[in-house]
């Protein structure tokens, strides 16, 4: 049996950043991005481009805000074994995995899209499943891959945040006549 591919031709990868801890050495979340975003352009990544970080409401359980950004990162390294980099980098930053999902962490390393297309295996989906219905991943994301094309839906980036934008902006219930 073949071992599995470890490295492509260059790679481009979507990476979603998220955090709501602050972290003893880097601070509070913003900063905690800043860092992360020096990270993915080391040890055999380059950072392409990085979206302005901004501050969302928290997912979940959680009840801290959150800072989340975006980053465009080129690499020769196959999607596991770029997912197994950024497992690293999230350890490296304090996070630790208690088995509760969207659980307070200081720091949230998702790949959303990649130049390959669609991958699917036990332990990643691209694209990220939740990408589509996550104004905090698709705001960050149209400022720098806006008119890169979801290979399952067709739609390109900047279009999937027009649509959920919208969406957000419709009234929740039908206002009552005055
Ligand atoms: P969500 O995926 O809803 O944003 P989360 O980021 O908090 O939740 P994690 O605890 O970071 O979830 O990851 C849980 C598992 O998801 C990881 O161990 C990883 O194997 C798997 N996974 C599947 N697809 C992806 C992806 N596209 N990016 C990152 N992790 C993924
Ligand atoms: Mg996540
Ligand atoms: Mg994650």
């Amino acid at each position: 049996m073949t071992p599995p591919t470890r490295y492509l031709p260059p790679t481009r990868y979507l990476i979603a950043l998220g955090s709501n801890v602050a972290h003893p050495r880097h601070g509070p979340p913003p900063r905690v991005l800043r860092a992360a975003l020096a990270a993915l352009d080391a040890d055999g990544l380059t950072l392409i481009a990085a979206a302005p970080i901004i501050a969302s409401a928290p997912l979940g359980p959680s009840r801290r805000r959150y800072a989340n950004g975006a980053a465009l990162i080129e690499t020769a390294l196959a999607p596991l074994a770029l997912l197994d980099c950024l497992q690293a980098i999230e350890a490296a930053f304090g996070r630790t995995r208690r088995g509760q999902r969207w659980g307070a962490r200081t720091l949230d390393l998702d790949v959303v899209l990649w130049s390959g297309g669609l991958w699917h295996d036990p332990r990643l989906t691209i694209p990220h499943p939740e990408y589509r219905r996550r104004l905090f991943v698709l705001g960050p994301a149209s400022r720098i891959a806006a008119d890169w094309r979801d290979p399952k839906t067709g739609l390109c980036v900047k279009h999937a945040h027009a649509r959920l934008t919208r969406r957000a902006h419709l009234p929740k219930a039908p206002r009552p006549h005055v």
